[in-house]
């Protein structure tokens, strides 16, 4: 209620301790209650009808027309806010002529006014006739009466102006009551009149719980509330109004009802359940958001904080075959829906994303599946979004599902082509082209962590007499049988490939050649005692060629390496392992980059340096064999200790690192043995010596001289792991090093220029 209409006055009802002892007393104070009571009753003023009640009724009937109704069930309620409201706007209508103001808001005026109370029909008989202040709770009550007012006329009444001044009739000026929304001049006028009608009018009316006040003190209290309670400006507008003439004021108003009001008008308010337009305007957000999720593909569910499903949009239904209507207010649990996990593993309770967002108050992104139309699993994306209050007290989760079924089978799609792609279809191993790209970054890894590992490669023996004799088809389950065991001999890091026909190769992770050698020899034996069903039971051979990666190589020169030692085990008889290769440790010594001065003017030595091998140098030649094969070199020329090799960049290798660029070399070598005479080594020990100079072969790749030097020190690393040399310490000769012998005479029979 307004400060300016309160207090009610209290009424004491003394029962002592003393008094209730005695029966005699009960029974003198039960009397004088009821005298009190009575009298109470009897003070209450009957409530006395503006004009006679039945020209009330008329006037309220010209003027409210159809909705007269709702003003008869508050006088049925309540007689005496009836007749407040009758008053009320009887008052408004004439201050509103008196004040010129237009018809249409006078109109609006005196229908808001007869209704502003008509919320009172919904509180109850015991607050209403309690002769005594109200409680905190009861006040809320009352207080209420005005939404309820608002409730009532929002479903019958069609002109928004009247709501909108019933709404604000509680309403400060100031805007300090009720954490108002509006204040001021914001305040519709009509709701500020009757405001200060109102306040007036009650406090200047017996009324159970207080007795009129006089009209002056009335005023005053009204002109104490002006500018926090009431419009000033309007306060002093309404004493000015009070002071005039008010005799006839009532009269006049109901004469204008009675005579001029055209009853269609007047209906013309009233429409059954209607909305008014401007209350579909606050809740145009409300509109978007039905709209926005009523329309959207996507699944949203909305699981409040005691775990009731109160939103299940169209987009759920259609996902799910679920109608809302048997969802809402269902308890959510994950089994509902038949969640699973990644690993098609049910989702439980504690395990479910809405409990998570609501426990923790964080989102989560989960692909899941759940169970669709017709029972049918859907893989889903699902986002549980936590929703709270300003202080964080959790509402619930909206949980969103997107039907992920499409991305899946297209993911599927891409990883069975991704698949295909590196596999090979006959034994489900790598295939060649994958085997390549991981090779380069197997070697890259492990050069990189300094681990040593290996490469196998394995040939059936004498394997087109097997097609020959037992057929094509018996062929092919030998090579899957070979595959299966190749898998089953592989570790963690390892890489089984096909790499053409009935051969295969087997990357070996941290594995130094000895190892390598040892597995091969393995899976030779395991090869040879299996027998072959399609082979009538009789078993196979291979040959095995086994390396380790060794400092300077690259994947080419490693799987020729390896291929070498396979042709050896070949020519050797099969059925065997050869291993081939100097290893990691090969290289104890790091690479010096030579400073030595240039041989030619024009074109000089990228990097010079003398290398000492411990191996006479008919040995050393035979070790320079394998760089030659392995590194597809090219000798140009041979002369007494003396040979020059070409390394040809740019011919197309079958394996060859992407950032090198192509740089063809020169690679001048000249040999030397030398014998030890020390007495420990009676007999020399001969070394072989080697001056090694590596130039570019063109000068147009002198452009190119960064990656050619870093190229041309791979080259010397390489020959080095090769032939297993070390450089010459030129300040310390090695202890027992004699001076060097004259240039042996290299022999000419595998150095053919022409191969
Ligand atoms: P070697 O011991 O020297 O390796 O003798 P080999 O008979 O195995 O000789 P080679 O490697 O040259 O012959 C391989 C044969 O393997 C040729 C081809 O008929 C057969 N072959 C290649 N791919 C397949 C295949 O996918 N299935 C079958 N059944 N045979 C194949
Ligand atoms: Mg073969
Ligand atoms: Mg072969």
């Amino acid at each position: 209620m307004t400060h300016a209409s309160t207090p009610r006055p209290e009424v004491s009802l003394p029962v002592t301790a003393q008094q209730a002892a005695s029966a005699e007393h009960w029974m003198a104070e039960l009397g004088s209650l009821l005298r009190d009571l009575e009298n109470v009753a009897g003070a209450s003023p009957a409530v006395p009808a503006v004009f006679g009640a039945e020209t009330d009724n008329q006037v309220i009937q010209v003027r409210l027309g159809i909705a007269s109704s709702l003003f008869a069930a508050l006088q049925c309620k309540h007689p005496p806010t009836a007749g407040h409201s009758l008053r009320v706007a009887l008052t408004c209508s004439a201050w509103a002529m008196h004040l010129g103001l237009d018809e249409l808001l006078r109109d609006h005026l005196e229908i808001a006014a007869l209704l502003h109370d008509v919320g009172m029909i919904g509180t109850p008989d015991c607050i209403l006739a309690k002769p005594l202040s109200l409680s905190a709770e009861e006040a809320a009550v009352v207080a209420k009466s005005r939404q309820m007012s608002l409730e009532i006329l929002r479903h019958s009444c069609s002109a928004p102006e009247i709501l909108e001044i019933i709404e604000h009739v509680n309403a400060w000026y100031d805007g300090s009551h009720d954490r108002a929304a509006v204040a001021g001049m914001a305040i519709p006028v009509g709701a500020r009149m009757i405001a200060i009608v109102e306040a007036f009018d009650s406090m200047t009316t017996d009324h159970v719980y207080r007795p009129a006040m006089p009209h002056e003190r009335a005023m005053s209290e009204i002109y104490d509330c002006a500018g926090t309670q009431f419009d000033p400006a309007l306060v002093l507008r309404f004493s000015e109004f009070r002071a005039a003439d008010r005799g006839a004021v009532h009269e006049t108003v109901a004469w204008r009802w009675l005579r001029s009001l055209d009853p269609e008008l007047v209906n013309s308010y009233w429409e059954l359940n209607c909305v008014p337009s401007s209350l579909q305007q606050p809740n145009t957000d409300a509109l978007f958001q039905a709209k926005l999720l009523e329309n959207m593909y996507d699944a949203v569910v909305f699981i409040d904080a005691t775990g009731l499903v109160t939103l299940w949009n169209r987009g759920a239904e259609r996902l799910t075959g679920i109608p809302g209507t048997s969802m809402r207010q269902c308890r959510w649990h994950p089994e509902l829906l038949k969640m699973a996990d990644e690993k098609r593993q049910p989702v439980t309770e504690a395990d479910c994303p809405v409990t998570g967002a609501i426990r923790s108050g964080v989102q989560s992104l989960r692909r899941l599946t759940i169970s669709g139309r017709n029972d049918r699993p859907v893989a889903v994306d699902s986002h549980a979004i936590p929703v709270s209050n300003g202080g964080g007290a959790p509402l619930g989760a909206i949980l969103l599902f997107h039907d992920a079924s499409s991305e899946t089978s297209l993911e599927q799609r891409c990883q069975s082509l991704h698949e295909k792609a590196i596999q090979d279809p006959l034994t489900q191993v790598a295939n060649r082209a994958e085997f390549d790209r991981v090779h380069e970054m197997f070697i890259a890894a492990h050069q990189q962590l300094g681990m040593p590992c290996s490469l196998i490669i394995v040939d059936l023996d004498r394997f087109k007499r097997v097609n020959d004799t037992f057929g094509h088809q018996a062929g092919d389950q030998a090579i899957i049988s070979l595959a299966t065991l190749l898998k089953g001999a592989c570790r963690s890091g390892d890489l089984v490939a096909r790499y053409g026909g009935e051969e295969f190769v087997m990357l070996c992770a941290d594995c130094d050649n000895a190892t390598a050698a040892r597995r091969a020899e393995y899976i030779r034996k395991a090869l040879a005692q299996m027998p072959q069903p399609t082979m009538d039971g009789r078993t196979l051979t291979a040959s095995f060629g086994v390396t380790e990666i060794q400092p300077g190589d690259t994947p080419e020169t490693m799987l020729r390496r390896a291929d070498r030692g396979l042709l050896t085990a070949k020519s050797q008889g099969r059925n065997q392992v050869v291993q081939l290769g100097t290893g990691a440790a090969a290289d104890r010594q790091p690479s010096r980059q030579s400073s030595s001065a240039a041989a030619r003017a024009d074109n000089p030595c990228l990097v010079q340096a003398t290398l000492v091998t411990p191996v006479p140098v008919k040995m050393a030649i035979q070790k320079l064999r394998g760089f030659v094969a392995d590194h597809e070199a090219k000798v140009v020329r041979t002369e007494a200790g003396r040979i020059e090799l070409e390394l040809d960049g740019e011919r197309p290798g079958r394996l060859r690192r992407a950032s090198d660029r192509a740089v063809a070399f020169r690679i001048d070598l000249r040999f030397s043995e030398q014998r030890g005479k020390a007495g420990d080594e009676p007999n020399g020990v001969a070394r072989t010596r080697i001056g090694v100079g590596i130039r570019l072969s063109r000068t147009r790749d002198r452009r190119r001289r960064h990656d050619a030097l870093r190229r041309a020190q791979e080259v010397l690393t390489s020959f080095r792991s090769y032939l297993m040399a070390t450089e010459e310490d030129n300040d310390a000769p090695p202890r027992g090093a004699a001076a060097p012998a004259p240039p042996v005479r290299l022999l000419p029979t595998w150095l053919d220029t022409g191969s």
